[in-house]
This record gives structure tokens, sequence and C-alpha cells, in this order.
């Protein structure tokens, strides 16, 4: 604690310290050690960790807000960074060491509960609320969100900084087109709500807003009757052609009678083609691997689901085998299980756990999430899975398509400038005693040869959980958006005290300890 203060002293002066310490919150600052190490890293694990100088630990919107306007009237106006659940890839929850990391999923005794509306149909959230527990606390009301990511375990505030995407996103957009209200904190230590009424411009550059313009400390996300069950179902494509014209046909249809869920994977691992029947695969579907064997080459899974109600249970099975009729896939190929909705929801976890039992959960992350434009994704194809990827990949990659129209073009996220795009994810893991392929350098390697590709080959991708080195790589990023994104920040961040572990804008007091001869100085 003497040290954590010390070391306070020197990086902040000590009338701020004195300005931090005489906070009054009704959660509480911590300096200790292992507090701070535990937010000095993310899932990414690809930096070296770096701890911040305190932790806060937040009761209320208000301890938010008297931390920020601390810093905000500090000589150095040090950062301030939300935390969701640190499941960022690059250190952006991060300040660096001389900044104040608020750890919005602790709970503290005050942090408010999840309300929800059910006349309404919406929940009030705090904004470091796990989806998890949104959908454990809607559920209890016959609700829930319609719009999701694959995975639960990550923070309501983190989630609509980015966009917050997965297979419901083709028909209700992505998380942050479902999202009624939110209160907000601003980088100069207001609290202000906002809404489509209210504040609007704040609203919607705060939704994908990479954490730029203020902490969100409530959310009112919309809610549906939730199913009670999921059909499902995966199938194999030999031809990209074939499986991108079937799910590009999935997320056109309309009206009730669709799919629910639309998302894909490519298989370019012989290890896969050969071990893939993983857990999703029931004994009650054998398959003839050898009628779908790929002969090396790569092949394509559709995943689909249709969600119902158990008085529905007699007529899904019909409903299903209809839908399926359109589609193009390898007759022998298909897959289907059924499972309860929260199962369904939460299938991501159940990986987590058996990656955790094999240690292989904690390990480096060089993750790539690309969006594709549709003109271009067989070029992509071509270039990538069967080009860069060779046959072995250390990860799922998954690739399904969006509607832009389900965009809200006014909020901060960046999307290829067409009216289909895909979304690419290479979710890697790095080895350190693996194979050459699956060494973190190998794989960033790869990264940095698609990226590089894409350019080459004029594919205006736009990354998705975007990191780029330069600023004027962060202009490229947003294009049109640019000159917006900037004067928002003028305006409800102009001493750039948050989020700085994004690397857009600088601050003055990270200027202050970035040593002379950093390459990355001049940069942003
Ligand atoms: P953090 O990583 O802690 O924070 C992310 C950024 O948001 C930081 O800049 C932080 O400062 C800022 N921030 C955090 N909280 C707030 C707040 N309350 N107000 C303002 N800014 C804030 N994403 C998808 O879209 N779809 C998926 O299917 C998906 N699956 C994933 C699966 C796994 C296993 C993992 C690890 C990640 C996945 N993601 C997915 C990515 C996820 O959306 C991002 O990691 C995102 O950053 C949310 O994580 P987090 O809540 O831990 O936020």
């Amino acid at each position: 604690m003497t040290f954590a203060i010390c070391t306070l002293i020197i990086a902040v002066g000590p009338s701020e310290l004195l300005r931090i310490g005489a906070i009054d919150v009704d959660g509480h600052f911590t300096f200790k050690p292992s507090d701070l190490a535990s937010v000095s890293s993310d899932f990414g694990m690809l930096k070296s960790p770096e701890e911040p100088l305190a932790v806060l630990h937040p009761s209320s919107a208000e301890d938010v807000a008297r931390l920020i306007r601390t810093a905000y009237g500090s000589a150095t106006a040090f950062p301030v960074s939300a935390r969701g659940h640190g499941h960022s890839i690059n250190g952006q929850a991060s300040t660096g060491r001389n900044g104040v990391v608020v750890e919005m999923s602790h709970r503290n005794i005050g942090t408010p509960e999840p309300l929800v509306e059910p006349e309404e149909m919406y929940v009030d959230v705090w904004g470091g609320e796990l989806w998890v527990d949104v959908l454990k606390k809607t559920l209890e009301h016959g609700l829930a969100p319609k719009s999701w990511t694959d995975y639960l375990y990550l923070s309501v505030g983190g989630t609509l900084s980015n966009a917050g995407i997965s297979g419901q996103a083709f028909h209700h957009g992505p998380q942050i087109s479902n999202v009624l209200e939110l209160d907000v904190v601003t980088g100069r230590g207001e609290v202000m709500r906002c809404s489509e009424e209210e504040n609007t411009r704040l609203f919607h550059g705060v939704l994908g807003g990479l954490g730029q313009f203020g902490i969100i400390t409530r959310a009112r996300i919309s809610l549906e009757p939730a199913p009670q069950r999921v059909r499902w179902i995966r199938v194999l494509y030999s031809s990209f052609e074939v499986f991108t014209e079937d799910q590009e046909y999935l997320i056109s249809m309309h009206g009730q009678s669709k799919f629910d869920y639309v998302e894909g994977f490519v298989i370019v691992d012989e290890g896969l083609v050969n071990n893939w029947r993983s857990s999703f695969f029931s004994p009650r579907n054998p398959v003839k691997i050898s009628s779908v064997s790929s002969n090396g080459s790569v092949l394509y899974c559709l995943e689909i689901t249709k969600n119902y109600h158990e008085s529905e249970s007699d007529t899904v099975d019909q409903e299903v085998e209809i839908l399926m009729k359109k589609l193009n896939f390898i007759p022998t190929s298909v897959f289907t299980t059924d499972l309860q909705y929260v199962d369904f929801l939460d299938r991501v976890h159940k990986a987590e756990l058996k990656l955790r039992s094999k240690n292989l959960w904690e390990v480096p992350h060089p993750w790539l999430n690309l969006f594709v434009p549709k003109s271009r994704i067989s070029d992509f194809d071509k270039g990538v899975f069967k080009g860069i990827l060779g046959n072995k990949t250390s990860g799922p990659i998954l690739i399904y398509p969006m509607n832009k129209d389900k965009w809200d073009e006014r909020s901060s996220a960046v999307t290829p400038d067409e009216e289909v795009f895909y979304l690419v994810a290479l979710l890697r893991s790095a080895l350190s005693d693996g194979e050459e392929t699956q060494k973190l350098e190998y794989l960033k390697d790869q990264n940095r040869r698609i990226l590089e590709f894409c350019e080459q080959a004029k594919i205006n991708v736009k990354q998705y959980l975007p990191h780029h080195a330069t600023q004027e790589e962060w202009v490229a990023h947003y294009g049109d958006k640019w000159d917006q994104f900037r004067s928002m920040k003028a305006e409800f961040d102009p001493r750039h005290i948050l989020a700085t572990g994004q690397k857009i804008f600088q601050n003055p007091s990270l200027a202050l300890f970035r040593p002379s001869s950093s390459s990355s100085s001049a940069s942003w």
C-alpha cells in the first residue's frame, strides 16, 4: 500500500494523490498488489502486464463520476478506463502504469441488480453486468434479450462499446441496435442520460464508441418472449460458393418462417475433419464421414437454429424440414441436436470449462476479427482459407453474413460499405510448446499477412474489435465517420482521459511517461 501510494505520488503528483485519496465513494479504491495484478492483463495475453496505480470498485454511477471529475480537474489528467470482464485482446481496457481502472464487473454492495419491466419489455442493467446474469434475470419473467454474443461472460458495457454480434444479428442487428437508453459518465465527469430522444448524439456515439466518450453505467435493453428450446443444426459444404449462397439466402428471408440464428465455420484442418464430431455431434446422428471427406481441401459448416416453444414441438420438425429443403448442403452431412434455449446460448462456456481443465484457456489469443464485404468474400476465401492458412488453424474460424440495414449508421461502429458483409473471426490460441504453426509469432505473422493480402487485393475489410498502431490507421478505419468521432471526443472527453488502452487519442500524462526512444510515440 505504502509503495503504491509512493508510486502514485511520483506519477501524478502529490496534489492529485491527495485528491484521489479524498474521493468519497460508496464502493472502494484498492491498491492491493493482487487487485492491481488482476486487472493488468487481458484474455489476449499479448502484452506484458501493466499494473495501474489504483482500481476502483464502484457501487454507483456517482462513484465513477467522482473519480473522473478528479482526473479531469487534475494537472496531468490521469487516464481512467472501464474494465468489463477483461476479454479484450490488445490491452484495450488498460490504462498503463499511471491510471485508474474502474472494475465494472466487480460486484459491490449497492451495485444495482438487473431490473426487468415485463410490461414494457425491457431490462435496466448496470454497465458491468455480465450477459449471462442478464439472461438469468430476464428468464425469471419468461423474457430474454434479442441479440447475443456467442459467449455470455462478457460485460454489457464492454460489448456495447464494440457492437455485440452473433448469429441473431442478421435479423435483430447487433446488440447496439437493441438498446433503448443509456446512462453515461462522460470524460468531464457528468452523468448523462441519453436515448433516441435525449442527448441523441452521445447515445449513438457511445454505442460502438470503444469507450471513448463515456463509461456506460446503465443500459436499457429491449426484450422478447424467451423461446424454450432450440433445434440446432450443422450441415457441410465442399463448395464455398454454394455455402455462401445458402448463407445469404437465409439472411435475406423475412417473415415468421425462417431460422433464428445463422453462423458458420471453416474447416481447413485435416485434424478437424477427423475429429470434428465434437460434443455437439450426438451418437443419435451417425455420419458417414468418408462421404464428406475433404481430400485435403477446405470444408464449410453452416450452423443454424430454430427456436421454439414446447407447445410447438409437434410442428418444429416439419418447419425445419421445409426450410432445409431450400439449401444445397452435402446430403449425408446433417447433424441435429435439441436443447434448452439457455444451454444453447451458454454453449461456449462449456468449451471454456473443458479448455480450462486442460490449461488451454489462459494462453495467448492472437485473434483477428474482420468484416469482409460480400462482393469480395470469394477472393478472401481463395487468398486466406485456401491460401495463407495452410492446413493448420489453431482454433475456430467463424464466417457468417449480416445485413447492414440492421446497423444504425449513426452509431460509432464501423462496417464495410455494402448491404451485406461477413464476419470472419480467426479465433486462434497460441501454445509455447506446440508445433511451429501453433506458436504465437507464427500466428501473429499470419495475421499480418492476411491484412497485407487484403490491402494488396484491395479488399476493403474493417476490423471488428479493432486494433491499430497509428492514428493514420484509425483515421482510415473510421473513414467518413472520423470527423464526427474526433469532434465528439473534443466535446465529451476533451482531456483524453477515457479508454486510453484503445490507443486512438493520446492522454497527456501517458506522453509524460513514454520513453523518448519509443517507436510508437509519434503514432498516437
Ligand atoms: P473489456 O475487454 O473489459 O473492455 C472492452 C473495451 O470497452 C475497453 O476499451 C473498455 O475500456 C471499454 N469498456 C468496458 N466497459 C465499459 C463501460 N461500461 N462503458 C464504456 N466502456 C467500457 N464479441 C462479439 O461481438 N461476439 C461474440 O460472439 C464474442 N465472443 C467472444 C468470446 C470470447 C471467449 C471472448 C474472449 C470474447 C468474445 N467477444 C465477442 C469479444 C468481446 O465482445 C470483447 O472482448 C469485448 O471487449 C467485451 O469484453 P469485456 O466485457 O470483457 O470488455
